[in-house]
């Protein structure tokens, strides 16, 4: 067995996608699932897929290209760059987008290969990431419409991930109405109105979701179990179908506080350390080339983590009830930081059971 590794516990990824699944569907929201954080891995993309997904979306062509072969819409869920349309209009049906020269773009890619591709227009609502401004809306739209390879389909919005706004009925209320309010001067459909990431979940718990959000675009509450509001966790799912689990290289007593001048870290910074005395050390062997350090959390609640290099884990073992020795495997609970490097990581070892 290889190590390190991350333990994906699939029964438990799938049961959370059921329960998220149906409290969307109870509310007609459709669920664009999001694999970005799980690099667009089979095995995982596959759960998705039968559990009866409407979407899959991913920020990465790389990863479209890994789901190529799923019978099921895929969505690019970054702005496409400008150099990746002939790809964009190849791997993915739709895309969300906020820039007029890329759908200009991906509009003469798709008459170049014959298809109509499907667009999702980004609003600005205050998180300052992607998004056009409400107020180019009309204009934007109506040039759209004239562009033949490209359908728009629907508004979205991504609040939280930059500027930490949180969604709410009048921010998403908003979007809906931008939605209704195109409709009515242009006379085109809009079936996406795709309310934003798992932050806007808590909404959907509390029926506090505005009527006319038709989509919500879902990655980390699925995999870990938690709206990303507020940190809160869902009813009836696991938040630990990943465990990490890296072995211990090193086992000393050592001081507490280094010894000589302290100058930067490997990481250009200065560290600062507690002085507990002579304390039991364990070096594991895992850095931050393939996780975040701030973002695991030992399942041994006595173990501290003291810090990291870029690929050693330095924790503190002194007071675990456990004998630990050199070759033992001490493993983690991960958040979404974590998740994701872990799961980009080539020296991180995938176990899917
Ligand atoms: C990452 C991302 C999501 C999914 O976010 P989660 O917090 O994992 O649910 C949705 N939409 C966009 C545009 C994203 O970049």
């Amino acid at each position: 067995m290889s190590f390190p590794r991350i333990n994906i516990e699939c029964q438990k990824i799938k049961n959370n996608l059921e329960i998220i699944l149906k409290n969307c569907k109870k509310n007609n929201i459709k669920v664009t699932g999001i694999t970005k954080s799980f690099c667009g891995e089979k095995e995982l993309a596959e759960i998705f897929v039968s559990s009866g997904i409407d979407y899959l979306g991913d920020s990465r062509m790389e990863n479209l290209e890994k789901l190529k072969e799923f019978n099921i819409p895929k969505v690019l869920i970054r702005i496409p760059m400008k150099s990746e349309a002939k790809k964009v209009v190849r791997l993915a049906d739709i895309s969300l987008n906020s820039e007029m020269v890329t759908i200009r773009e991906l509009n003469k890619a798709a008459a170049e290969i014959g298809v109509v591709h499907k667009i999702v227009l980004m609003l600005e609502l205050g998180d300052l990431r992607e998004g056009i401004l409400p107020s180019n809306i009309l204009e934007s739209v109506k040039e759209i419409i004239s562009l033949k390879n490209i359908y728009i389909i629907g508004f979205g919005v991504n609040l939280t991930c930059y500027g930490g706004v949180i969604p709410d009925p009048k921010n998403l209320g908003k979007l809906v109405n931008i939605a209704k309010y195109v409709e009515r001067e242009t006379g085109i459909k809009i079936d996406v109105v795709s309310g934003g990431n798992s932050s806007s979940y808590y909404l959907l718990e509390n029926n506090q979701l505005p009527k006319g959000i038709t989509n919500l675009r879902i990655g980390e509450a699925i995999l870990l179990g938690r709206e990303t509001a507020y940190g809160n966790r869902i009813k009836n799912t696991y938040d630990d179908a990943f465990i990490l689990d890296a072995e211990i290289v090193e086992l000393k007593r050592k001081p507490s506080i280094p010894e000589g001048e302290i100058g930067m870290d490997a990481f250009g910074e200065k560290p600062h350390f507690e002085d507990k005395g002579v304390i039991q050390r364990a070096i594991l062997a895992i850095g931050k080339q393939d996780t975040d350090i701030t973002s695991m959390t030992p399942l041994d609640e006595k173990i501290s983590i003291l810090g990291a290099s870029s690929d050693h884990l330095i924790l503190d073992v002194t007071n675990s009830k456990k004998n630990y020795q050199v070759g033992d495997i001490i493993s983690f609970n991960v958040r979404y930081s974590a998740l994701l490097k872990l799961m980009t990581s080539n020296y991180v070892h995938k176990n899917y059971f």
